[in-house]
């Protein structure tokens, strides 16, 4: 049984049906953006350390903080009637980065590396959770529009459930993405336009052809999905928490996510501890972290909207682009309930980033991912966390993902000729 007990508008705080519309009738459709509630009392019973050691070691294994029926958690119990592909999604690992945390100045870092997903990125986590909540409406077809890691991650929870997908890309998506989306088998629209446009096209062919939208902006059960890299961080780290939590904000829905899950599993009698959020934007694109300075500088986020934020200029962090996101005040509220902040990071920053954590932690990760550790240094060095801090940065996808994002970044070989003297000559002249 899903524990959903109603969706509350997070400007005006009014309760809604979860069977109506997805944003607030009193607020509308830009703003009213919904968020879903749940029997906690309930859920405590059952979510106890004995029954999750039992389960699988995927993100369902949080069932009671997910709204979805049982019949509808592919690992759960009884399989998902369209399919039971989707079972493999989560329980991505927390690694030590000692070195790592030493370069960026702190006591201690952590990264959770969500490249591992089936997809590749920490999006999985809402697709899977999309999928599953579409058929238990009973839809048979699925859209999204995404500058690319949303996207891909459907088509590919999608194909594992036997769900037709149609997804809507604007033009400059980077290859790999693009590949993965024809490689799981979406009908790809690649829009001649901006994001605005893709998104706008995909919205009305959804209602048009009663497809599920799987659009993170509006629909308020994703982020159910994004929550549980919250929950395993609580459970991964429950008995040794993180001061910090750092993860890149681009829509604003993952940083939201992550702490309702470290919050739920708190609510839920898990956790005795909360972490500090850490969003990290790109400099260029920053409307988040602008909505938090007006917030910090007095504005009232009930009446602050989102068209006074400055859509910015221009960022190679592809999957944090996101020039007009929807779910800002979602994400200016989790940071500020958490006592969290907000820093901004340079694209030369997050270049860094993704040399060091290569190159000192193992873990090779997309610009936008790679931008959540850059932000950790610029925390450091404005004073915002402390170099005695304990630090768990989201690594929220593969550096496969941008190849050429990536090689702008790393340098390049040393072109030789078939000739062992020239081997020599670099060899001992140590250069690397
Ligand atoms: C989508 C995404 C983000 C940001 O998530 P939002 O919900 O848009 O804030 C960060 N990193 C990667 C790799 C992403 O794909
Ligand atoms: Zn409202």
């Amino acid at each position: 049984m899903s524990l959903v007990t109603e969706l509350v508008c997070v400007r005006c705080g009014r309760p809604a049906a979860p069977a109506g519309p997805w944003t607030c009738p009193d607020c509308g459709p830009d703003e009213g953006i919904l968020d879903v509630r749940y029997d906690l009392a309930r859920a405590r019973r059952t979510l106890t350390r004995e029954s999750l050691a039992a389960r699988p070691a995927a993100h369902w294994r949080y069932r009671e903080l997910l709204p979805l029926e049982d019949a509808y958690v592919p690992a759960g119990g009884a399989p998902l009637p369209v399919g039971a592909g989707l079972s493999q999604i989560g329980w991505t690992p927390v690694i030590d980065a000692p070195r790592l945390a030493a370069a960026l100045g702190v006591a201690r870092l952590r990264l959770k590396d969500e490249g591992r997903n089936a997809s590749g990125s920490f999006k999985d986590r809402a697709s899977s959770v999309g999928v599953a909540h579409a058929a238990q409406l009973g839809r048979g077809e699925i859209a999204c529009a995404s500058t690319g890691n949303a996207a891909s991650s459907l088509a590919c929870c999608a194909a594992a459930a036997g769900m037709p997908c149609n997804i809507f890309v604007p033009r400059q998506i980077p290859e790999a993405k693009l590949a993965q989306l024809l490689a799981y088998g979406a009908r790809v629209f690649r829009v001649g336009g901006t994001y605005a446009d893709a998104y706008q096209l995909c919205s009305r062919a959804a209602a048009r052809f009663g497809w599920y939208n799987r659009n993170c902006a509006i629909n308020p059960y994703l982020v159910e999905g994004k929550k549980t890299a919250g929950c395993e961080i609580a459970e991964q780290c429950a008995d040794d928490p993180p001061d910090w939590v750092a993860v890149s904000v681009g829509d604003g829905c993952t940083v939201a996510g992550v702490h309702k899950g470290l919050r739920q599993m708190a609510e839920a009698g898990w956790i005795g501890w909360s972490a500090r959020m850490l969003g990290v934007q790109a400099a260029g694109v920053a409307p988040v972290a602008e909505a938090w300075g007006k917030a910090a500088a007095g504005a009232a986020l009930g009446t602050l909207t989102g068209r006074e934020l400055t859509p910015g200029g221009d960022t190679y962090a592809d999957s944090i682009n996101c020039p007009a996101p929807r779910n800002w005040r979602k994400a200016v509220l989790a940071v500020r309930e958490s006592n969290g902040a907000f820093v901004t990071v340079r694209d030369e920053e997050i270049r860094g980033a993704v040399r060091l954590a290569g190159r000192l932690a193992g873990v090779f990760a997309e610009p936008a991912a790679a931008a959540a550790v850059a932000g950790v240094a610029a925390a450091v060095r404005d004073r915002v966390i402390s170099d005695t801090a304990h630090v768990l940065a989201i690594v929220t996808g593969s550096g496969l993902k941008d190849v050429a994002g990536a090689m702008r970044a790393v340098g390049g070989p040393h072109d030789v000729r078939p000739d062992p003297g020239e081997i020599e000559r670099i060899v001992l002249a140590n250069t690397r």
